[in-house]
């Protein structure tokens, strides 16, 4: 076994990766970007190497940087994790050229699963079934065009490069073919840097169910059966389980047998992942279900894996890494009881899932029985625009399916995130969602599901209001008490007033606040019992409330609501007068600016493209006018809220 590990990556995963290694007694070495140099990462790991600036291709993608840190710390191997450099082929030949073993396939069977096409065509070589469709060298429009009504639709126009669910555009019928074509070719370009896509069959009622597999490099290949990640949004996971439902012993095997073909095509070794793509329209069966794509790493949700084979994935990595044999048959894998992974996001559920950022004012996640937590972050940490807004990964097992999702639903309630907002209510409610609970489900189901699920936006939680502002109203009762004078340099605000606070009595006040947004009068009543605050009525809520310097977080019923002070300085001319101020919905990259100034556009054309957390967001007009005034550049940063341009709105006809 190795005596040492540098794991090039950050958040949960480096630190899972590091409590194995640590348990295996190796020194374990972190690498950080400058935006991590508190993160949770570095400060489990034995030492700690700066690899460059926040942004990921300048720090967490640079390969010279992390040989480098290897090299300096002596590392005897290199963990990848997932995401970032764990699928290149280039950084798995740069460690061994520096004599540091990759923790992870050989370079060849990565290159031979990177690009889609290629993957398939080499499974088919191998007798697995791949999803029909077009995967040739061929890219003229005209040819995809015929090969895609040869096809039939509904079909997926795919990056041949592609990941994380980017540059795939579904096309429902011929007359769209060739505007999805040309987006699609477009987002995997800017993504990729290869405009190479292939047509695949849309499978209705799909479910994704993929198999773990195992290699050593002995010409042994297991697999650790299957996961079930069918809830998805944007092609993305978000809740995922082993067994899959519905799955039999029989269709296991010959899926399994399947994923191992597969991994033995590729001369693999290590851990990966097979991904399938099955028909669910009436259940899984033998026959009805084909190749998607091979993840050449370990993969987001092995902990349900570990949960029911009670296996260490990590270390079994580490081991073959180190040249040693598989440590069991496929006939001796366990399976026991059934796992749910839940992941936590900082999004906002109700405004399209919007990434979100900015510093946990508090995190308090679940222990129970059944219940694993997998995270990164801490109260106090700051979820960054820089990397994947990924806070935690909570786990349960249980002896069934629904004890698995009754503890994953309960330990939802018990977590608790304040600061950025999170999808917390959301996953829980899907775990109570009747339908994903008996079984039948695809991945349209969280789509199709949106309002059910609390996925749209709510209206003002009035008594988490009234809670938060009897926060910030007792904060100045206190402060006004405490101030005889008038601080010299003191901003005049109408909190000061304090006129309520200095008679006896029945006294009411009423004062605006900022709540999610929106503007809210608070109205303090003052009574035998001290001041009582209230919103339209409603009286505040018994919650938890957490307060920052100039805001108080309300944690109510699994939904977080900001309350602030009125900020006047915040309200500036564009943004009163009914005017049009275009500002960034959250720190990110200005991608183009789509307008000229002085150029007339109408409400709600897109007027620029901003890139955070790996997402592409269009931000438009908010009037008809003219612009004027743009304030940033293309490929420069802006921070959140942060003015783009200014859209001067049609002037009134005189009369
Ligand atoms: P999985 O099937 O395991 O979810 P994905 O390919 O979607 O795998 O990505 C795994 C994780 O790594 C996701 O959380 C994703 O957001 C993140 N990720 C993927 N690519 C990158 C990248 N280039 N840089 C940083 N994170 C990435
Ligand atoms: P990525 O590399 O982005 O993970 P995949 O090829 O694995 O791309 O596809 C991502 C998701 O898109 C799948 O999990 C599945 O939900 C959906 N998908 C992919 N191919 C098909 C298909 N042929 N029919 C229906 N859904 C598909
Ligand atoms: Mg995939």
């Amino acid at each position: 076994m190795f005596k040492s590990v540098l794991i090039a990556n950050r958040g949960e995963i480096a630190c899972r990766v590091a409590r194995t290694a640590k348990r295996l007694g190796l020194r374990t070495i972190a690498v950080y970007s400058e935006a991590d140099a508190g993160a949770l990462h570095v400060r489990v790991c034995d030492e700690a190497h700066l690899i460059g600036p926040a942004p990921a291709a300048q720090s967490y993608l640079v390969i010279g940087n992390i040989i480098m840190a290897a090299k300096k710390s002596g590392a005897e191997c290199v963990h990848p994790g997932y995401g970032f450099l764990s699928e290149n082929a280039k950084f798995a030949e740069s460690c061994a050229q520096a004599g540091i073993t990759f923790v992870g396939p050989p370079p060849a069977a990565i290159r031979a699963m990177g690009l889609k096409d290629r993957a398939k065509a080499l499974m088919e070589k191998a007798g697995v079934p791949v999803v029909p469709g077009y995967h040739g060298d061929m890219q003229d429009a005209k040819f995809l065009k015929q090969k895609a009504y040869e096809i039939g639709y509904p079909l997926l126009i795919k990056a041949v490069a592609g990941g994380g669910g980017k540059g795939m555009r579904r096309v429902g019928k011929h007359a769209e073919f060739d505007a999805s074509l040309e987006a699609a070719r477009r987002e995997t370009k800017s993504a990729f840097g290869d405009e190479r896509v292939l047509i695949e069959k849309y499978i209705t009622a799909p479910r994704h169910v993929e198999i773990q597999i195992f290699a050593d490099t002995h010409g042994n290949a297991i697999h650790l059966h299957e996961r079930d990640c069918s809830l998805q949004r944007r092609h993305q996971k978000v809740i995922e389980e082993a067994p899959a439902p519905g799955m039999s012993a029989a269709l296991r095997a010959e899926m399994g047998a399947a994923a191992v073909a597969a991994a033995k095509a590729a001369n693999y070794a290590g851990a990966g992942t097979i991904e399938f793509i099955a028909d669910g329209a009436s259940g899984l069966k033998s026959g009805g279900f084909w190749f998607m794509e091979m993840n050449t790493r370990l993969q987001v949700e092995h902990p349900v894996t570990e949960a029911i084979t009670g296996l260490d994935l990590v270390e079994w990595q580490f081991r073959i890494a180190a040249g040693e044999k598989l440590p069991l048959t496929q006939d001796k894998v366990p399976l026991n009881g059934h796992a749910v992974e839940a992941r936590v996001y900082a999004e906002d559920p109700e405004h399209g899932f919007l990434p979100a950022a900015g510093k946990l004012a508090a995190l308090d996640l679940p222990v129970g029985e059944g219940i694993r937590v997998d995270t990164g972050v801490e109260t106090g940490a700051e979820v960054t625009p820089f990397y994947d807004p990924l806070i935690a990964k909570v786990i349960a097992h249980g002896k069934t399916r629904d004890e698995a999702l009754a503890r994953l639903g309960d330990a939802l309630d018990r977590t608790v995130a304040l600061g950025p907002r999170t999808n917390i209510a959301f996953l829980a409610a899907l775990t109570r969602a009747e339908k994903f609970r008996a079984g039948d489900f695809d991945t349209g189901f969280i789509d199709r599901n949106l309002e059910a699920l609390g996925a749209v936006p709510q209206p003002l939680d009035k008594a988490a209001v009234a809670l938060g502002a009897a926060r910030l109203f007792a904060r100045d009762a206190a402060r006004i008490a405490s101030v005889t004078e008038p601080e010299p340099d003191a901003v005049p605000s109408p909190w000061d007033a304090g006129d309520g606070f200095q008679l006896s009595g029945a006294r009411a006040l009423s004062l605006p606040v900022m709540a999610d947004g929106e503007i809210v009068t608070a109205r303090a009543t003052y009574g035998k019992n001290g001041p009582a605050v209230s919103i339209d009525g409603i009286s505040a809520a018994n919650a938890l409330a957490v307060e920052t310097p100039d805001t108080v977080f309300v944690w109510h019923k699994g939904r977080q609501t900001k309350v602030s002070r009125l900020d006047f300085s915040l309200l500036d001319a564009g943004d009163s007068g009914g005017g049009g101020t275009v500002r960034a919905p959250m720190h990110g990259k200005v991608l183009a600016i789509l307008v000229e100034d002085g150029q007339r556009v109408t409400k709600g054309q897109r007027v620029a493209i901003i890139e955070a957390m790996k997402m592409e967001h269009s931000l438009t007009a908010p009037v008809e006018g003219v612009v004027s005034g743009i304030a940033v550049a293309e490929n420069g940063q802006a921070a959140e809220g942060a003015r783009i341009m200014t859209i001067e709105p049609d002037k009134k006809p005189q009369d």
